[in-house]
């Protein structure tokens, strides 16, 4: 594939920008050839109106059209080839079988939220049948369904270089919903972008769709994602991401006169609460898992174990989680930027007064800190989320402190308890109170790895999501682009 830089807008390309910018290959800082200019105002502007008059034309058309749309789309996505694969491995220095696996996890959800809107069912009808003989007055008929809401800008993360990139989930639940999609391209994987965008263009001109269902733009200055989701013609933003952007778009979003929902997927640090039971049957097993846990990707997942909740009578079990994750050497990371802000927050830590380093000091390595819970509380800047392979262990007193410390958590993508049976329903406040602050519980399992399916939150209390409400994962996400509508008399 021919790749040349240029913002796609609707059915072609444009490079107005004077200003450009190449891809890294991520594991040796070499810049690859593509120069991609940087979206202006004016092909934002253009890409809105055509999104404009696309949502209008894709109001007549059937949800049927849209899911061959959706299909489509996955069909173009395969029919690239290992081209795309190879690129996404460069751009990332993610290993093959994981851009192959998210290849297969994006067509996959592709392919769900195509059967989903094919089923009339998903536009969530209810009716109430009229009166006409009903005293003092007569009742009419109503009819809710839901609609979609109209253009939606997407910002997609550095980490899903496909998944939860340009045909990731949130754009597709969009397309899904009916709303058209202005994405804004990741930086740290531009052709790979390129490469899906393309292919997005492609599908919708074989399947007929309207021109300006899709434009991706680039850009590496905020001042153009600013100008996105302040834009009058956009309806909602979907953003994968840092607390940092996520909240900064957010604000830009319920600022406006006329404000927009801003479904902003952020940072959390996933507690995972050990009990004790289970860490005296198979701690060491325990301490390999959770390692692997926390070194997968590089740290970089968004639902890695960044917090580790135990009790003081079990605070030996740490001795074996630092060895077993002294023993795993680390990949490269995503970009210079992250592993630069890595070992900078591993380096906060290491100085701050209240937390001490269990794992080698090495830099870049796996770490792992210990603090107690009345630090944790007293500095509750400590519980920020490193983005890498970071964790930080919290040894309360009793299960009274670590259940005031659960308490005092903000909000969190994923809730973890490893414990047996017996211990957990010994304790049931403890899933009470993890239930208040996280989107998914899990017992003995690992956060790392989101199931693509209907059941699925991926989302949580805010900070980890600008609304908890809602799912970015699973066909579910649709209905962040939707609104629910009345027909009052209509047979
Ligand atoms: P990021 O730096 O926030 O970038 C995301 C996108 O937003 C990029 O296109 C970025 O452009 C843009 N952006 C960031 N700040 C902006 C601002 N103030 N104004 C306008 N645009 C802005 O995040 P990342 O490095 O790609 O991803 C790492 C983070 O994402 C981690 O914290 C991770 O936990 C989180 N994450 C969350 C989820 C989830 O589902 N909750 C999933 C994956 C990752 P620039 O690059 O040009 O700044």
């Amino acid at each position: 594939m021919n790749l040349t830089g240029e913002q796609i807008i609707g059915n072609h390309f444009s490079k107005k920008g004077s200003k450009t910018f190449q891809g890294i290959e991520a594991a040796t800082g070499q810049a690859i050839a593509t120069h991609f200019h940087e979206a202006t105002t004016e092909e934002v502007d253009e890409a809105i109106v055509l999104a404009q008059k696309a949502f209008r034309a894709m109001l007549k058309n059937s949800d049927e059209k849209r899911a061959q749309f959706l299909e489509q789309i996955a069909t173009e996505i395969v029919g690239i080839g290992d081209a795309l694969i190879e690129m996404a491995c460069l751009e990332t220095a993610l290993p093959n079988p994981r851009i192959t696996g998210e290849r297969g996890r994006t067509t996959g959800q592709i392919q769900a939220f195509a059967n989903f809107i094919k089923d009339a069912t998903w536009r969530k009808e209810i009716i109430d049948e009229a009166m006409p003989d009903r005293q003092p007055l007569p009742k009419p008929r109503l009819v809710q369904k839901q609609i979609a809401l109209g253009p939606v800008a997407v910002f997609g993360a550095s980490n899903f270089p496909l998944a939860f990139s340009v045909a990731g989930g949130d754009t597709l639940s969009a397309l899904a919903a009916g709303c058209p999609v202005i994405f804004k391209a990741h930086p740290a994987h531009p052709n790979t972008c390129e490469m899906v965008g393309r292919a997005i263009q492609k599908a919708a001109q074989v399947t007929q769709m309207p021109e300006g269902i899709f434009s991706m733009i680039h850009a590496t200055s905020h001042e153009i994602g600013g100008y996105l989701v302040q834009h009058a013609g956009i309806q909602a933003v979907a953003f994968t991401g840092s607390y940092r952007g996520g909240k900064a778009l957010y604000d830009l979003g319920v600022k406006r006169d006329i404000p927009i929902p801003v479904y902003a997927e952020m940072g959390s640090v996933n507690p995972v609460v050990l009990l004790s039971e289970k860490l005296q049957a198979d701690g060491e097993n325990l301490a390999n898992a959770l390692s692997q846990s926390v070194c997968l990707g590089v740290g970089q997942f968004c639902t890695n174990p960044g917090l580790i909740l135990i009790q003081k009578s079990d605070a030996g079990f740490l001795e074996l989680l630092a060895k077993s994750l002294d023993q795993i050497s680390l990949g490269v990371f995503l970009t210079q930027g992250i592993g630069q802000a890595y070992e900078t927050g591993s380096f906060h830590l290491d100085q701050h007064p209240a937390v001490q380093r269990m794992t080698q000091a090495t830099i870049p390595s796996p770490s792992l800190f210990v603090a107690t819970a009345q630090h944790a509380m007293a500095h509750p800047e400590i519980l920020e989320e490193v983005f890498g392979p970071s964790t930080l262990a919290i040894v309360a007193e009793d299960q009274e402190e670590l259940l005031t410390l659960i308490g005092r958590l903000p909000g969190q993508l994923t809730g973890t308890i490893q414990g047996t049976e017996s211990e957990i329903a010994a304790f049931p406040e403890l899933i009470e109170e993890l239930s208040l602050k996280v989107g998914r519980i899990l017992l003995n399992g690992f956060p790392t790895g989101v199931e693509v399916s209907p059941a699925m939150v991926h989302g949580g209390p805010f900070p980890s999501t600008s609304d908890a409400r809602s799912t970015s994962v699973g066909t579910q996400a649709i209905y962040r682009f939707t609104r629910p509508i009345c027909f009052q008399n209509f047979n």
